[in-house]
C-alpha cells in the first residue's frame, strides 16, 4: 500500500499499550529486510533515515526505495526523518514524500527548542505530516553509562513543550544513549509514567539498541509508543557480510553480501517487533 503517516499507527499503539518499531535503514537491502519482517509478522512499521544517511544517498532516493517496497506490502509502512537537524531539512523531507519528520532541537535551550520545533510543526500540519520532537538529552556514543538524571526530561517542561509546539509525538530522555552500551544502562522508567500522566501525545524511546527485552517491554507498557533501533541493525548487516567474506574470501558479487545482510537484519527486526508487542497490529 502507499506510505502512511505515523499518526494513526502511534495513536493505535498508545491506545493498545504497545510500541511501533522504528528502524534506521541505510540501503535498499535494509529497507527490504525491515519491510519483509513487518509483513511476516503483520505489524505496522516505521523506517527512518538520519541526516547523515540522506547525505550519503538523498531524500528522494530513500523515498523512492521505501515507497516501492511499501507498495508491495500489505502492512502500513511509514517513512520518517530521524533527528531532522534543521527546519530546511524537515521541509525538504516532506517535499520528497516522507510521511513523518522529527525536528531535533534538544541541543538548544528550552525556548529555542520550542521555536524551531513549532516552526516545523506549523508547516508540517499544513501538509498533514506528523512531527516528532525531542526534549532532554539522549546520550551519545561517547557518554558514560551512568544515567545522567539532570539531563532526563522534566515532566512539566514536557507538558509545556507539547502544548506550545503542537507536536504529535515526543522523544524523551530517560537514561538511554545512542550507539551500543558497554554495560547495563540505568533507565529511569518511572519517568516515562510521570511524563505519560501529563503529556497526551505518544512518547518515543531513542537509543534502544542493546537494551534488554524486559526494559523495552516495560517502557512500552509505561507509554513509549515508538522505539528506535539503529546501531544494532547496521552491526548485524555488516557482521553478516564479514562472516561470509571470512568463510568465502573469493566472494565478489555484492548481491551475495546483500543477501546475508538482509537475512541478518530481518531476523533481528522480527525479534524487536515481537518485543515491542506489535505483532498482528497492522
Ligand atoms: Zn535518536
Amino acid at each position: 500500500m502507499p506510505l502512511v503517516t505515523s499518526e494513526k499507527m502511534l495513536s493505535d499503539a498508545q491506545a493498545g499499550g504497545y510500541a511501533v518499531g522504528a528502524f534506521n535503514v541505510e540501503n535498499m537491502e535494509m529497507v527490504k529486510a525491515v519491510i519483509e519482517a513487518a509483513e511476516e509478522l503483520n505489524a505496522p512499521v516505521m523506517l527512518q533515515t538520519t541526516p547523515s544517511t540522506v547525505k550519503y544517498g538523498t531524500l528522494e532516493t530513500y523515498y523512492a526505495i521505501v515507497a516501492a517496497e511499501a507498495k508491495k506490502a500489505s502492512v502500513p509502512v511509514c517513512l520518517h526523518l530521524d533527528h531532522g537537524s534543521s527546519f530546511e531539512l524537515a521541509v525538504q523531507a516532506i517535499k520528497a514524500g516522507y510521511t513523518s519528520v522529527m525536528i531535533d532541537g534538544s541541543h538548544e535551550n528550552f525556548e529555542n527548542n520550542i521555536a524551531v520545533t513549532k516552526k516545523v510543526a506549523d508547516v508540517a500540519r499544513a501538509c498533514n505530516i506528523p512531527v516528532e520532537a525531542e526534549l532532554g538529552k539522549v546520550g551519545g556514543k561517547e557518554d558514560d553509562l551512568e544515567a545522567e538524571t539532570d539531563t532526563n526530561t522534566d515532566p512539566m517542561e514536557a507538558k509545556e513543550f507539547v502544548e506550545r509546539t503542537g507536536v504529535l509525538s515526543l522523544a524523551i530522555a530517560i537514561g538511554t544513549a545512542h550507539g551500543f552500551y558497554a554495560g547495563t544502562p540505568v533507565l529511569d522508567k518511572e519517568r516515562v509514567s510521570e511524563i505519560r500522566k501529563v503529556v497526551s501525545v505518544p512518547l518515543v524511546l531513542h537509543g534502544a539498541s542493546g537494551l534488554s527485552d524486559e526494559d523495552v517491554r516495560e517502557c512500552a507498557r509505561r507509554g513509549m509508543c515508538k522505539v528506535n533501533f539503529a546501531t544494532e541493525l547496521r552491526a548485524a548487516y555488516t557482521e553478516a557480510g564479514k562472516k561470509l567474506l571470512a568463510e568465502k574470501p573469493d566472494t565478489f558479487d555484492p548481491k551475495k553480501l546483500g543477501i546475508v545482510g538482509m537475512e541478518a537484519v530481518k531476523e533481528l527486526v522480527k525479534g524487536r517487533i515481537r518485543v515491542c508487542g506489535c505483532v498482528d497490529k497492522a
